[in-house]
């Protein structure tokens, strides 16, 4: 870039053009997933106006919800002030839909005192989502918590009596109750709270930039609001407490608030060797 420059000082289009730092993507551009971008220098990201962190390295994260349906607007303003606009367009991602009819409606729709234990529960965690640490522990790939047979997707979705309900927002892994259940990566614990109305005993761990998991269901939970955790170090029991038919671990994952899937994080290793390079239009 610099011999460009000396080259061409007179001609500042194409030296403009020459001068447009690289920005790579890892990972699919789908809804549901994460991925990781990388500037070559330095340089401020902003993802449709808003602007989101990137560190020493160049490395910023993104993830799209299950149901995007609008193109993402990636700017990048580098070290001069120059501005280069991409626009990223979301690929459908096919999730599992069921239709269960014949349900007792009293099972699918909750009762105005459940409503006060789901507020609690939806401010509380919204609560440690909103959190934007700048201190980042992703860098390190992430690991499956729990060995076990995945019972249920990201993004499934149950029709009750033609009623659609919630999506599933994160991953199910079944395993005998009282199951060690791991950090998926290393981070500081955000939450770590019993008895919530879904998610039973909970924890949420803080991974930096706006990256959170969450471990919900747990018999026991091993771990203390604030306290860091190493990847791999137990943080609870698999158990069945909220609403859990049998004992398994939901595994979620949320950037800035917004719940993805969490087999993206599993992927980030693999993801990071599927980069690819933007080209401004
Ligand atoms: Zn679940």
């Amino acid at each position: 870039m610099k011999l460009n420059k000396y080259l061409c000082l007179t001609c500042s289009l194409a030296f403009l053009a020459v001068n447009a730092d690289a920005v790579e993507l890892c990972g699919n551009l789908n809804q549901g997933e994460l991925v990781i971008g990388k500037l070559d220098s330095s340089g401020e990201v902003y993802l449709n106006g808003n602007k989101i962190n990137v560190d020493k390295d160049g490395t910023f994260l993104m993830a799209f919800s299950r149901d995007e349906k609008n193109d993402q607007l990636l700017s990048v303003v580098n070290g001069q002030g120059e501005t280069q606009n991409f626009t990223l367009s979301i690929a459908p991602t096919d999730w599992n839909i069921q239709n269960i009819t014949g349900v007792p409606p009293r099972k699918v729709n909750p009762s105005d005192g459940d409503l006060a234990a789901i507020n609690k529960e939806n401010s509380l965690l919204g609560r440690a989502f909103k959190v934007v640490n700048q201190e980042t522990f992703w860098h390190q790939g992430f690991i499956k918590p729990v060995d076990g047979r995945i019972s249920g997707e990201f993004g499934g979705q149950r029709i009750m009596n033609k009623v659609p309900k919630s999506p599933h927002r994160g991953m199910d892994i079944a395993a005998k109750e009282g199951t060690p259940v791991k950090a998926a990566a290393s981070g500081k614990v955000a939450l770590a709270y019993p008895d919530l109305f879904y998610s039973g005993n909970v924890v949420v761990l803080d991974h930096g930039f706006g990256l959170q998991t969450i471990y919900a269901h747990l018999k026991e939970i091993k771990v203390k609001l604030g306290e860091t955790v190493a990847q791999g170090d137990i943080i609870g029991l698999v158990g069945k407490t909220g609403r859990a038919t049998g004992p398994h671990l939901h595994f979620g994952a949320s950037l800035r608030n917004l719940r993805f899937n969490p087999q993206s994080l599993l992927d980030m290793n693999n993801n990071l060797q599927k980069c690819f390079t933007l080209q401004t239009k």
